[in-house]
């Protein structure tokens, strides 16, 4: 890794300012605290740009499966600057399963899917695991697959991994299904894994009896040339997974140990609830890029899926919905209620269900508050009587409601003259302080 001084000796010096920083010392310091990109900067040459891009790498690499992007992680806890590529989740099915078994459990992978505040998420991966080299249940299980994957109408693309010592029976497969990821390639089998996931431009999954094996293992694999890998991690025991998933991202990031700068799978292949729960619970707060379950029931893949969008959000940024002006509860006419709220979602989320619940069609006016919510967007300035104005022309909502009278959250009744002196022939109504109020305060208020 470069430092902040040595990076400022291969910029420009012009200090141009188009990169957004005053001068290029400054925008080297903070690209030597990965807090910029690289590109920042379009006057770099080329040649610069790859010793650059070469020492600025992220200590841990970025992996492509499927359309998904798993490693590239810079900081060891996320209120440092923020995780990026969320952990994948997968269903583990393995070739000790009976075939009911597998139906069973691919039926239930199907389902796996779910919505929330208007986004929708999936357990994304399948990962085969070949225990007993059974070639008729391995071929029962990829043609399955492969109906689902066919299947999928879903934007959330579903990928595989396969996992057999066997190399011949991995390249038998990957030959007629698609793979995302294959593995496990160890110290005798690794230079055959590593021709195959090159012939086939997939990721390759490895292990070894401990972090020593691994490193040395990682270190002989990028010696022929390929460092699309993954450390499997697994263990009887939850201290000793959150111990060797911890171990490696900070080798990783703190000491540079480039043997660690890859992504991890996590396998729970726990026959019990809880110890499948734990461990996997360990694996996404706790570094690992996938983690696998030996199951697949919605219990426990919900949860796990609501944990992940907790861990991976930037914590410096609100989670924020397009500002406009919505249509909530059908189609309201020019004479239906209007309110105006902020682009906070968990905010838009609470007060569109409660406009529905009241069975009158509305308008709400969403303005552009940072995606803060109301009482922290109008302490910070950002949701006052101006930009409220503002938003009512930008969205024309004049042409569109014809009776000139705006609810405004009750928790901003303060705002109430200022807008009367700015909107003089509209009538400024103080709504309800929490969205609960709104069903009572439409149907008994706003009829009156
Ligand atoms: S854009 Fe490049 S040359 Fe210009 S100030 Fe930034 S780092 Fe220096």
């Amino acid at each position: 890794m470069l430092t902040g001084l040595e990076i400022y000796k291969l910029l420009p010096k012009t200090n141009c300012k188009k990169c957004g920083f005053p001068t290029c010392l400054a925008f080297a310091m903070s690209l030597a605290a990965k807090k910029v990109l690289l590109t920042q900067c379009p006057d770099i040459s080329e040649h610069t740009k790859q010793i650059l891009l070469q020492a600025t790498e992220p200590p841990i690499r970025t992996i492509n499966v499927g359309k998904y992007k798993i490693g590239g992680e810079t900081v060891l806890f996320r209120h440092e600057k923020t995780f990026y590529n969320p952990s994948l989740l997968g269903v583990l099915l393995k070739d000790t399963f009976s075939k009911e078994e597998i139906i069973n459990r691919l039926k239930k992978f199907k389902e796996l899917s779910f919505e929330r505040v208007g986004n929708k998420y999936r357990t994304e991966m399948i990962c085969v695991v070949s225990v007993k080299e059974d070639l008729i249940i391995l071929e029962h299980i990829f043609n399955s697959i492969n109906e689902i994957v066919k299947d999928n109408t879903d934007n959330n693309e579903i990928v595989v991994s396969f996992l057999s010592h066997d190399i011949d029976i991995v390249e038998n497969f990957i030959k007629r299904y698609k793979l995302n990821l294959i593995g496990s390639a160890n110290t005798n089998n690794y230079k055959s894994f590593v021709t195959i996931a090159n012939n086939y431009k997939v990721g390759l999954i490895v292990e070894g009896k401990d972090l020593d094996e691994i490193s040395c293992l990682t270190t002989q694999i990028t010696g022929l040339g390929f460092r699309d890998l993954v450390i499997k991690v697994s263990s009887d025991k939850e201290t000793k997974i959150l111990e060797d998933l911890t171990q490696i991202r900070r080798l990783a990031l703190k000491k540079n140990f480039s043997p660690f700068g890859y992504p991890t799978i996590l396998i729970c292949d726990d026959n019990d609830t809880t110890s499948n729960l734990s461990k996997s619970i360990i694996g996404i707060l706790k570094y690992a890029s996938i983690v696998v379950i030996n199951s697949a029931d919605t219990e426990l893949h919900f949860p796990l899926i609501t944990l992940r969008l907790n861990i991976y959000t930037d914590p410096q940024k609100p989670v924020s919905i397009e500002p406009k002006l919505y249509k909530i509860g059908g189609e309201p006419g020019s004479d239906a209620p209007l309110m105006v709220t902020t682009n906070f979602s968990l905010t838009y989320y609470s007060v569109e269900p409660e406009i529905i619940n009241s069975k009158i069609p509305s308008w709400l006016l969403v303005i552009d508050a940072d995606g803060l919510s109301v009482l922290t967007a109008w302490a910070a300035e950002k949701f006052n009587a101006e930009k409220i104005v503002d938003w009512i022309k930008k969205e024309s909502v004049e042409q569109k409601v014809k009776h000139k009278t705006l609810i405004i959250p009750g928790y901003v009744a303060i705002i109430n003259s200022k807008l009367n002196n700015l909107l003089p022939d509209w009538k400024i109504v103080i709504g309800p302080k929490e969205a609960s109020g709104i069903p009572k305060f439409l149907k008994s208020m706003w009829k009156k």
